[in-house]
Protein backbone atom coordinates (compact mmCIF):
# COMPACT_ATOMS: atom_id res chain seq x y z
CA UNK A 1 0.00 0.00 0.00
CA UNK A 2 1.12 3.64 -0.53
CA UNK A 3 2.25 6.16 2.18
CA UNK A 4 -0.30 8.35 2.98
CA UNK A 5 1.55 11.85 2.00
CA UNK A 6 0.48 15.22 3.08
CA UNK A 7 -1.23 17.41 0.58
CA UNK A 8 1.22 19.27 -2.11
CA UNK A 9 -0.41 22.66 -0.69
CA UNK A 10 1.73 22.15 2.25
CA UNK A 11 5.32 22.51 0.16
CA UNK A 12 7.24 24.98 2.11
CA UNK A 13 4.49 25.68 4.63
CA UNK A 14 6.25 25.44 8.35
CA UNK A 15 6.29 27.55 11.04
CA UNK A 16 9.47 27.47 12.63
CA UNK A 17 8.89 29.03 16.25
CA UNK A 18 6.93 25.40 16.88
CA UNK A 19 9.42 23.39 14.76
CA UNK A 20 12.48 20.69 15.17
CA UNK A 21 14.49 22.57 17.77
CA UNK A 22 11.02 22.89 20.05
CA UNK A 23 10.01 19.09 19.50
CA UNK A 24 13.14 18.54 20.85
CA UNK A 25 12.84 20.71 24.06
CA UNK A 26 9.35 18.37 24.46
CA UNK A 27 11.01 15.28 24.42
CA UNK A 28 13.60 16.52 27.00
CA UNK A 29 10.80 16.99 28.99
CA UNK A 30 9.56 14.04 28.60
CA UNK A 31 12.78 12.09 30.10
CA UNK A 32 12.84 14.38 33.15
CA UNK A 33 14.51 17.32 32.30
CA UNK A 34 12.97 20.84 33.32
CA UNK A 35 13.41 23.31 30.01
CA UNK A 36 13.88 27.17 30.60
CA UNK A 37 11.87 28.70 27.36
CA UNK A 38 12.98 31.81 25.90
CA UNK A 39 11.26 30.60 22.90
CA UNK A 40 7.60 31.99 22.47
CA UNK A 41 5.81 35.42 23.64
CA UNK A 42 3.51 34.14 25.70
CA UNK A 43 3.15 36.31 28.74
CA UNK A 44 0.89 34.30 31.51
CA UNK A 45 3.46 31.27 32.20
CA UNK A 46 6.15 33.91 33.70
CA UNK A 47 3.41 35.82 36.00
CA UNK A 48 1.94 38.25 33.43
CA UNK A 49 -1.58 38.16 34.80
CA UNK A 50 -4.35 39.42 32.68
CA UNK A 51 -6.34 42.23 34.09
CA UNK A 52 -8.39 41.25 36.62
CA UNK A 53 -11.69 42.95 35.22
CA UNK A 54 -11.11 41.15 32.41
CA UNK A 55 -11.48 37.99 33.90
CA UNK A 56 -13.98 38.53 36.08
CA UNK A 57 -16.65 40.08 32.79
CA UNK A 58 -15.52 36.86 31.04
CA UNK A 59 -16.70 34.52 34.04
CA UNK A 60 -19.44 36.70 34.44
CA UNK A 61 -20.34 36.29 30.63
CA UNK A 62 -19.83 32.91 29.92
CA UNK A 63 -23.55 31.22 30.66
CA UNK A 64 -24.54 34.05 27.70
CA UNK A 65 -21.48 32.96 25.39
CA UNK A 66 -23.00 29.41 24.73
CA UNK A 67 -24.42 29.87 21.40
CA UNK A 68 -22.98 30.74 17.83
CA UNK A 69 -22.65 34.34 17.00
CA UNK A 70 -22.48 36.53 13.76
CA UNK A 71 -19.69 34.99 12.24
CA UNK A 72 -17.55 38.16 12.20
CA UNK A 73 -18.05 38.32 15.81
CA UNK A 74 -20.39 39.99 18.45
CA UNK A 75 -21.61 43.22 18.00
CA UNK A 76 -20.44 44.45 21.15
CA UNK A 77 -16.88 43.67 20.64
CA UNK A 78 -16.49 45.36 16.93
CA UNK A 79 -18.12 48.60 18.43
CA UNK A 80 -15.66 48.79 20.88
CA UNK A 81 -12.50 48.27 18.60
CA UNK A 82 -14.68 50.29 16.15
CA UNK A 83 -14.33 53.33 18.97
CA UNK A 84 -10.69 52.61 19.34
CA UNK A 85 -9.72 53.09 15.73
CA UNK A 86 -12.17 56.83 16.44
CA UNK A 87 -9.52 57.27 19.28
CA UNK A 88 -6.86 56.49 17.11
CA UNK A 89 -7.67 58.83 14.12
CA UNK A 90 -8.29 55.88 11.64
CA UNK A 91 -11.36 57.47 9.72
CA UNK A 92 -14.25 55.76 7.92
CA UNK A 93 -14.34 52.10 10.06
CA UNK A 94 -17.47 50.48 10.38
CA UNK A 95 -18.90 47.65 12.28
CA UNK A 96 -18.68 45.32 9.34
CA UNK A 97 -15.39 45.61 8.48
CA UNK A 98 -14.09 44.49 11.79
CA UNK A 99 -13.67 40.30 12.06
CA UNK A 100 -12.86 38.89 15.36
CA UNK A 101 -11.13 35.68 15.42
CA UNK A 102 -9.48 32.74 17.00
CA UNK A 103 -6.14 35.41 17.62
CA UNK A 104 -5.08 37.45 14.76
CA UNK A 105 -2.85 33.98 13.39
CA UNK A 106 -6.43 32.46 12.24
CA UNK A 107 -7.24 36.11 10.46
CA UNK A 108 -3.66 36.37 8.81
CA UNK A 109 -4.65 32.87 7.32
CA UNK A 110 -8.35 34.16 6.33
CA UNK A 111 -6.88 37.29 4.79
CA UNK A 112 -4.24 35.80 2.90
CA UNK A 113 -6.11 33.02 1.57
CA UNK A 114 -9.23 35.44 0.28
CA UNK A 115 -6.84 37.48 -1.75
CA UNK A 116 -3.79 35.59 -3.25
CA UNK A 117 -3.60 33.48 -6.31
CA UNK A 118 -0.89 30.27 -7.10
CA UNK A 119 2.09 32.83 -8.74
CA UNK A 120 1.25 36.42 -6.50
CA UNK A 121 3.89 38.06 -4.64
CA UNK A 122 3.50 39.42 -0.87
CA UNK A 123 6.55 41.45 0.37
CA UNK A 124 7.42 40.03 3.99
CA UNK A 125 9.77 41.45 5.97
CA UNK A 126 13.34 39.77 6.87
CA UNK A 127 13.47 38.64 9.45
CA UNK A 128 10.13 37.67 10.05
CA UNK A 129 7.53 36.50 12.51
CA UNK A 130 7.38 32.99 10.43
CA UNK A 131 3.27 32.51 10.20
CA UNK A 132 3.05 35.47 7.82
CA UNK A 133 5.85 33.21 5.18
CA UNK A 134 3.96 29.91 6.17
CA UNK A 135 0.33 31.78 5.40
CA UNK A 136 1.92 33.12 2.00
CA UNK A 137 2.63 29.83 0.96
CA UNK A 138 0.11 27.80 1.92
CA UNK A 139 -2.02 29.85 -0.53
CA UNK A 140 1.00 29.36 -3.44
CA UNK A 141 1.87 32.37 -3.61
CA UNK A 142 5.41 33.57 -3.57
CA UNK A 143 6.79 35.14 -0.30
CA UNK A 144 9.46 37.90 -1.47
CA UNK A 145 11.09 39.38 1.25
CA UNK A 146 12.40 43.16 1.74
CA UNK A 147 15.45 43.78 4.27
CA UNK A 148 15.33 45.12 7.23
CA UNK A 149 18.59 47.33 8.16
CA UNK A 150 20.25 46.12 11.88
CA UNK A 151 22.49 49.10 11.07
CA UNK A 152 19.33 51.45 10.51
CA UNK A 153 18.02 49.96 14.19
CA UNK A 154 15.83 47.36 12.13
CA UNK A 155 13.85 49.55 9.89
CA UNK A 156 13.20 48.68 6.24
CA UNK A 157 15.01 49.61 3.54
CA UNK A 158 12.67 51.57 1.23
CA UNK A 159 14.96 51.03 -1.78
CA UNK A 160 14.88 47.23 -1.65
CA UNK A 161 11.03 47.37 -1.26
CA UNK A 162 11.01 49.29 -4.40
CA UNK A 163 13.76 46.86 -6.06
CA UNK A 164 11.34 44.06 -5.54
CA UNK A 165 7.65 45.42 -6.50
CA UNK A 166 7.27 43.58 -10.20
CA UNK A 167 3.96 43.29 -11.61
CA UNK A 168 2.78 40.03 -9.71
CA UNK A 169 3.17 41.88 -6.39
CA UNK A 170 -0.06 42.16 -4.84
CA UNK A 171 0.46 43.37 -0.88
CA UNK A 172 3.46 44.24 1.50
CA UNK A 173 2.82 42.82 5.56
CA UNK A 174 4.56 45.29 7.62
CA UNK A 175 4.80 44.23 11.19
CA UNK A 176 5.22 47.34 13.44
CA UNK A 177 5.99 47.25 16.57
CA UNK A 178 8.21 44.09 14.98
CA UNK A 179 8.59 40.77 15.86
CA UNK A 180 11.58 39.74 16.52
CA UNK A 181 13.77 42.80 16.28
CA UNK A 182 11.24 44.54 18.81
CA UNK A 183 11.76 47.69 15.85
CA UNK A 184 9.11 50.41 15.87
CA UNK A 185 9.08 52.89 12.75
CA UNK A 186 8.56 56.55 12.55
CA UNK A 187 5.49 57.77 11.18
CA UNK A 188 7.72 59.14 8.09
CA UNK A 189 8.67 55.71 7.26
CA UNK A 190 5.57 54.55 7.25
CA UNK A 191 4.29 57.51 5.04
CA UNK A 192 6.71 56.05 2.65
CA UNK A 193 5.10 52.86 2.46
CA UNK A 194 1.80 53.40 2.05
CA UNK A 195 3.26 55.93 -0.70
CA UNK A 196 4.91 52.62 -2.79
CA UNK A 197 1.33 51.12 -2.22
CA UNK A 198 -0.41 53.34 -3.31
CA UNK A 199 1.53 53.69 -6.66
CA UNK A 200 1.73 50.31 -7.07
CA UNK A 201 -1.63 49.42 -6.13
CA UNK A 202 -0.73 47.38 -3.15
CA UNK A 203 -3.12 46.10 -0.26
CA UNK A 204 -1.30 46.81 3.17
CA UNK A 205 -1.37 44.36 5.61
CA UNK A 206 -0.50 46.10 9.26
CA UNK A 207 0.23 43.44 12.11
CA UNK A 208 0.27 45.27 15.39
CA UNK A 209 -0.52 43.46 17.82
CA UNK A 210 2.43 45.26 19.86
CA UNK A 211 1.14 48.41 19.19
CA UNK A 212 1.01 49.29 23.02
CA UNK A 213 3.93 47.59 24.18
CA UNK A 214 6.37 50.86 23.82
CA UNK A 215 9.25 51.66 25.17
CA UNK A 216 11.12 54.80 26.18
CA UNK A 217 9.95 57.55 23.84
CA UNK A 218 8.59 55.30 21.22
CA UNK A 219 5.67 56.57 19.27
CA UNK A 220 3.49 53.75 17.23
CA UNK A 221 1.38 55.30 14.38
CA UNK A 222 -1.27 53.24 13.23
CA UNK A 223 -0.81 51.90 8.87
CA UNK A 224 -4.65 52.45 8.86
CA UNK A 225 -4.37 56.56 10.08
CA UNK A 226 -1.86 57.06 6.88
CA UNK A 227 -3.86 55.39 4.19
CA UNK A 228 -7.19 56.50 3.83
CA UNK A 229 -6.77 55.68 0.28
CA UNK A 230 -5.01 52.24 0.28
CA UNK A 231 -6.53 49.24 0.99
CA UNK A 232 -4.98 48.56 4.82
CA UNK A 233 -6.17 45.72 7.05
CA UNK A 234 -4.90 45.96 10.63
CA UNK A 235 -4.46 43.48 12.49
CA UNK A 236 -4.46 43.54 16.51
CA UNK A 237 -5.47 41.68 19.60
CA UNK A 238 -5.58 40.42 23.04
CA UNK A 239 -2.42 37.89 23.34
CA UNK A 240 -0.01 39.94 24.51
CA UNK A 241 -1.05 43.44 25.56
CA UNK A 242 -3.61 41.93 27.79
CA UNK A 243 -1.93 38.86 28.47
CA UNK A 244 -4.79 36.38 27.04
CA UNK A 245 -2.83 34.41 24.40
CA UNK A 246 -4.94 31.64 25.83
CA UNK A 247 -8.10 32.92 24.94
CA UNK A 248 -7.11 33.35 21.15
CA UNK A 249 -9.17 36.58 20.69
CA UNK A 250 -7.82 38.71 17.89
CA UNK A 251 -9.30 41.07 14.94
CA UNK A 252 -9.17 42.19 11.73
CA UNK A 253 -10.23 46.32 10.26
CA UNK A 254 -10.16 46.44 6.80
CA UNK A 255 -10.02 50.46 6.02
CA UNK A 256 -8.94 52.68 3.38
CA UNK A 257 -10.14 52.04 -0.15
CA UNK A 258 -12.36 49.78 0.21
CA UNK A 259 -15.08 50.55 -2.80
CA UNK A 260 -12.17 48.88 -4.73
CA UNK A 261 -12.09 45.94 -2.66
CA UNK A 262 -15.54 44.07 -2.93
CA UNK A 263 -14.40 41.05 -4.06
CA UNK A 264 -11.54 40.71 -1.83
CA UNK A 265 -13.92 41.63 1.00
CA UNK A 266 -16.48 38.86 0.09
CA UNK A 267 -13.47 36.32 -0.22
CA UNK A 268 -12.70 36.97 3.45
CA UNK A 269 -16.65 36.72 4.30
CA UNK A 270 -16.55 33.26 2.72
CA UNK A 271 -14.04 32.07 4.91
CA UNK A 272 -15.42 33.93 7.85
CA UNK A 273 -18.71 32.15 7.67
CA UNK A 274 -17.17 28.68 7.15
CA UNK A 275 -15.23 28.64 10.05
CA UNK A 276 -18.75 29.43 11.90
CA UNK A 277 -17.66 32.50 14.67
CA UNK A 278 -14.48 32.12 16.33
CA UNK A 279 -14.48 31.76 19.86
CA UNK A 280 -17.45 33.69 21.77
CA UNK A 281 -16.25 33.73 25.44
CA UNK A 282 -13.29 35.26 24.46
CA UNK A 283 -15.20 38.05 22.46
CA UNK A 284 -16.62 39.17 25.89
CA UNK A 285 -12.83 39.93 27.48
CA UNK A 286 -12.73 43.09 24.50
CA UNK A 287 -14.73 45.52 25.37
CA UNK A 288 -13.80 45.24 29.49
CA UNK A 289 -9.95 45.36 27.70
CA UNK A 290 -10.18 48.19 25.22
CA UNK A 291 -12.40 50.23 27.64
CA UNK A 292 -10.76 49.34 30.68
CA UNK A 293 -7.51 50.56 32.99
CA UNK A 294 -4.25 49.71 30.30
CA UNK A 295 -2.55 47.92 32.82
CA UNK A 296 0.40 47.49 30.18
CA UNK A 297 1.58 51.13 30.78
CA UNK A 298 2.78 50.42 34.06
CA UNK A 299 4.88 47.38 32.88
CA UNK A 300 6.70 49.28 30.22
CA UNK A 301 7.26 52.66 31.88
CA UNK A 302 10.64 53.39 34.16
CA UNK A 303 10.39 50.71 37.25
CA UNK A 304 7.67 48.51 35.31
CA UNK A 305 8.56 45.16 35.08
CA UNK A 306 8.85 44.37 30.97
CA UNK A 307 10.89 47.93 30.81
CA UNK A 308 13.27 46.42 33.43
CA UNK A 309 13.45 43.25 31.86
CA UNK A 310 14.40 44.63 28.17
CA UNK A 311 17.29 46.41 29.90
CA UNK A 312 18.77 43.98 31.98
CA UNK A 313 18.83 41.29 28.89
CA UNK A 314 20.05 43.93 26.34
CA UNK A 315 22.95 45.42 28.18
CA UNK A 316 23.71 41.26 29.56
CA UNK A 317 24.45 40.53 25.77
CA UNK A 318 26.15 43.10 24.32
CA UNK A 319 28.34 42.84 28.02
CA UNK A 320 29.19 39.36 26.10
CA UNK A 321 31.98 39.38 23.84
CA UNK A 322 30.91 38.93 19.83
CA UNK A 323 27.81 40.03 20.44
CA UNK A 324 25.36 43.08 19.98
CA UNK A 325 22.08 43.60 20.10
CA UNK A 326 20.16 46.80 19.02
CA UNK A 327 18.08 47.71 22.08
CA UNK A 328 14.22 47.27 21.24
CA UNK A 329 11.86 49.69 21.19
CA UNK A 330 8.79 47.78 21.35
CA UNK A 331 7.11 43.79 21.83
CA UNK A 332 8.83 41.41 23.68
CA UNK A 333 12.02 40.00 22.12
CA UNK A 334 15.68 40.88 21.53
CA UNK A 335 17.31 39.81 18.20
CA UNK A 336 21.43 39.86 19.32
CA UNK A 337 23.63 39.31 16.74
CA UNK A 338 26.77 36.89 17.15
CA UNK A 339 29.51 38.02 14.99
CA UNK A 340 31.22 34.96 13.06
CA UNK A 341 34.65 36.28 13.39
CA UNK A 342 34.56 36.01 16.85
CA UNK A 343 31.68 32.89 17.10
CA UNK A 344 32.07 30.10 14.88
CA UNK A 345 28.73 28.88 13.97
CA UNK A 346 28.05 27.67 10.77
CA UNK A 347 24.00 26.10 11.44
CA UNK A 348 22.23 28.13 14.16
CA UNK A 349 19.63 25.35 14.42
CA UNK A 350 22.55 23.41 15.31
CA UNK A 351 23.82 25.68 18.03
CA UNK A 352 20.38 26.41 19.56
CA UNK A 353 19.69 22.49 19.93
CA UNK A 354 23.21 22.39 21.42
CA UNK A 355 22.69 25.08 23.71
CA UNK A 356 18.94 23.02 25.00
CA UNK A 357 21.12 19.92 24.86
CA UNK A 358 23.74 21.04 27.36
CA UNK A 359 21.99 24.37 29.18
CA UNK A 360 18.55 23.15 29.36
CA UNK A 361 17.73 26.52 27.64
CA UNK A 362 15.38 26.80 24.95
CA UNK A 363 16.06 29.81 22.44
CA UNK A 364 15.11 30.19 18.66
CA UNK A 365 17.74 30.23 15.71
CA UNK A 366 17.15 33.40 13.98
CA UNK A 367 16.67 31.53 10.54
CA UNK A 368 13.36 30.69 12.27
CA UNK A 369 12.39 34.47 11.01
CA UNK A 370 13.89 33.55 7.61
CA UNK A 371 17.27 35.59 8.45
CA UNK A 372 19.68 34.88 5.82
CA UNK A 373 22.65 34.11 8.29
CA UNK A 374 23.23 31.82 10.86
CA UNK A 375 24.52 34.84 13.47
CA UNK A 376 20.91 35.87 15.12
CA UNK A 377 18.94 34.27 17.91
CA UNK A 378 15.47 35.60 19.22
CA UNK A 379 15.32 35.65 22.98
CA UNK A 380 11.98 36.64 25.00
CA UNK A 381 12.70 38.87 27.76
CA UNK A 382 9.21 37.65 29.70
CA UNK A 383 11.37 36.02 32.60
CA UNK A 384 11.92 37.79 35.70
CA UNK A 385 15.83 39.30 35.83
CA UNK A 386 17.51 36.74 38.04
CA UNK A 387 16.32 34.19 35.10
CA UNK A 388 16.67 36.16 32.12
CA UNK A 389 20.33 36.85 33.93
CA UNK A 390 21.07 33.39 34.60
CA UNK A 391 20.22 32.12 30.93
CA UNK A 392 21.79 34.82 29.30
CA UNK A 393 24.97 33.98 32.03
CA UNK A 394 24.71 30.39 30.28
CA UNK A 395 24.62 31.26 26.65
CA UNK A 396 27.83 34.09 27.06
CA UNK A 397 29.96 30.65 28.49
CA UNK A 398 27.95 28.84 25.63
CA UNK A 399 29.43 30.49 23.05
CA UNK A 400 32.91 30.36 23.97
CA UNK A 401 32.32 26.58 24.58
CA UNK A 402 30.84 26.13 20.78
CA UNK A 403 33.01 28.22 19.14
CA UNK A 404 36.20 26.42 20.83
CA UNK A 405 35.08 22.50 19.75
N1 LIG B 1 1.62 38.53 14.76
C1 LIG B 1 2.78 38.64 15.43
C2 LIG B 1 3.81 39.62 14.95
C3 LIG B 1 3.04 37.82 16.54
O1 LIG B 1 4.21 37.93 17.18
C4 LIG B 1 2.05 36.89 16.95
C5 LIG B 1 2.31 35.99 18.08
O2 LIG B 1 3.38 35.86 18.61
C6 LIG B 1 0.86 36.82 16.21
C7 LIG B 1 0.68 37.66 15.13
C8 LIG B 1 -0.22 35.84 16.57
O3 LIG B 1 -0.95 36.28 17.63
P1 LIG B 1 -2.34 35.62 18.12
O4 LIG B 1 -2.05 35.07 19.47
O5 LIG B 1 -3.30 36.75 18.16
O6 LIG B 1 -2.71 34.57 17.14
Amino acid sequence: MKDILKSEKLHGVCYEIRGPVMEAAYRMEEEGHRIFKLNIGNPAPFGFNAPDEIIQDVIHNLSRAQGYVESKGLFAARKAIMQECQTLGIEGVDIDDIYLGNGVSELISMATQALLNNGDELLLPMPNYPLWMAATNLTGAHPVLYHCDEQADWLPDIDDIKAKITPRTRGIVVINPNNPTGAVYPRALLEEIVELARVHDLVIFADEIYSKILYDDAEFTPMAKLAEDVLCLSFNGLSKSYRLAGFRSGWMIVSGAKHRARGFVEGMDILSSMRLCGNVPAMFAVQTALGGYQSIRDLVLPGGRLREQRDLACQMLNDIPGVSCVKPSGAIYLFPKLHLDRHRIDDDEHFVLEFLRQEKILLVQGSAFHWDAPDHLRIVFLPRVDDLSHAIGRLGEFLERYSAR
